[in-house]
């Protein structure tokens, strides 16, 4: 990888997430040389992916490149690599670009979309976890619509206007609410020809509430906003299969649609070469101590997503969200450097600064630790929220005259299919049900 050798100790973390960024900031101007690796040269700030998916911001405003985030610091060394297994004995790292020595290893590689194993669903349903994953969404969306214009056939019109979204967490629940507010003021205007009150928003949940991490009180608000904009919910409903034309559930219920978006669940990037037999706990997360080491080494540290801290607070890990990712990349890089002062490691405390989520014009649900409040004001707080932790002072202001834009005219203007996504459309001629 051509990094020369410092005579400060190196610490290589994988992965510029939130995380990793927090941990690489942390570490600025401090005696060690830090090497961060990620296979994208950008940070992305997936809270907003939902809004690239739906057209409301461009791709640019809510990816940052990583060499800009560090570009001030010294001792600092950024690779575009990707990580391949880790080699404990000899402290070194195989990326697709070649070996890479580290004295300290942190694993910040985040999550991806679980399956739960059902191979049908990930290779026909869509999911929503990166920038290009959701540029195939808008695309898919957009030619879903283009593709209903050109069919008589009341049926296969219908499962292309259909759209089902798994999962009633944060962003099951955004999603289905920016998709009511494209059906309600942007798709008569675009398609005019075509009856786009028959397109239809369904949200598929297992369990008995949506939002079920936040409080009820959020859950129901939730639910009433958006059955308010059309949406329908389905609770208490497993989804099984989706062969990219019928969802089918574990009941009766049945869907033709021509979209699935799987929303339902994230597991831990796997990483090759640590000790599985003992690490890997449920959601493929690596366990870690209140260090963040993980479990049976000294020098290898996992931090974000992809961190499992069990304690009686947190019995099976700190949430997988961005602010214990951001934290625990902080007071490791405070640890690290507590080591270097010989001085010992101080146990992580996640410090809860609540959750929420939007579900649409003027509508978001917020819970704090005292305070719980729904509507305008949690909507103004949300993204406000959003704004300030969002990377880089060009995409605030870009965001923001976005989100203004779009209040103001009700539009959505990225609604554009730049990268056309490949899909059989034959496969809907014969659709059997509404
Ligand atoms: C659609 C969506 C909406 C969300 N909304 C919210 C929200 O509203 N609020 C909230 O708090 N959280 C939200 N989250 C969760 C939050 O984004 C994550 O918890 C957070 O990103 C975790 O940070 P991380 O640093 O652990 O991982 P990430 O931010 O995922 O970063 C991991 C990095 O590792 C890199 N990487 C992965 N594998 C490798 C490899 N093998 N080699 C090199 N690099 C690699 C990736 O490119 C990436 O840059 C949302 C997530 C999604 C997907």
């Amino acid at each position: 990888m051509n990094i020369p050798r410092s005579s400060f100790p190196r610490v290589v973390i994988v992965g510029g997430g939130f995380a990793g960024v927090a941990m690489a900031k942390e570490l600025s101007g401090k005696e060690v040389q830090v090497v961060l690796i990620d296979k994208n040269n950008y940070h992305t700030f997936q809270p907003l992916l939902y809004q690239v998916s739906t057209g409301g911001l461009e791709p640019d405003s809510i990816a940052y490149p990583i060499r800009k985030i560090l570009q001030d610091y010294p001792n600092f060394y950024f690779r575009m690599a990707e990580l391949q297994q880790v080699l404990t004995e000899s402290n070194e790292l195989v990326t697709n670009l070649g070996m890479l020595a580290y004295d300290h290893l942190v694993i910040a590689v985040g999550s991806e979309t679980n399956f739960f194993g059902n191979d049908e669903i990930e290779q026909n349903g869509m999911a929503m976890k990166s920038i290009p994953q959701s540029l195939n969404l808008r695309s898919m969306i957009l030619e879903n619509f283009e593709q209903a214009l050109l069919t008589d056939d009341l049926h296969e019109r219908d499962a292309l206007m259909n759209f089902v979204i798994v999962g009633g967490g944060p962003t099951g629940v955004e999603l289905a609410g920016a998709l009511a507010e494209i059906k309600k003021g942007i798709l008569p205007k675009d398609y005019p020809d075509l009856d786009t009150r028959r397109a239809q928003i369904n949200l598929i949940q297992s369990g008995d509430r949506i939002l079920k991490e936040m409080s009820e009180k959020a859950s129901k608000k939730a639910e009433d906003f958006l059955e308010g904009l059309g949406v329908q919910i389905w609770k208490e409903t497993r989804v099984t299969g989706y062969d990219g034309k019928k969802v089918t559930t574990k009941t009766d219920l049945k869907f033709d649609a021509a979209t699935l978006i799987w929303a339902a669940g994230v597991k831990g990037v796997s990483v090759k070469g640590l000790d599985f037999e003992n690490i890997v706990r449920p959601g493929n997360r690596l366990k870690v101590n209140e260090f963040n080491q993980v479990e049976g080494y000294t020098n290898v540290y996992a931090i974000g997503d992809i961190a499992c801290m069990e304690n009686d607070d947190t019995p099976r890990g700190h949430p997988m969200m961005a602010q214990p990712a951001i934290q625990q990349g902080r007071h490791l890089g405070e640890n690290i450097v507590r080591a270097l002062d010989k001085k010992p490691f101080k146990p992580f405390e996640y410090k809860d600064k609540g959750s929420m989520a939007t579900i649409g014009r003027n509508k978001a649900v917020v819970d704090l630790k005292n305070y719980r409040f729904q509507g305008v004001f949690a909507w103004f707080v949300w993204m406000f929220v959003h704004l300030f932790f969002l990377i880089g002072f060009r995409n605030r202001i870009v965001v923001f005259v976005n989100w203004v834009y779009n209040y103001v005219r009700f539009d959505r203007e990225a609604r554009l299919i730049i990268r056309p996504y490949q899909r059989d459309y034959s496969q809907f001629k014969d659709s059997d049900t509404a």
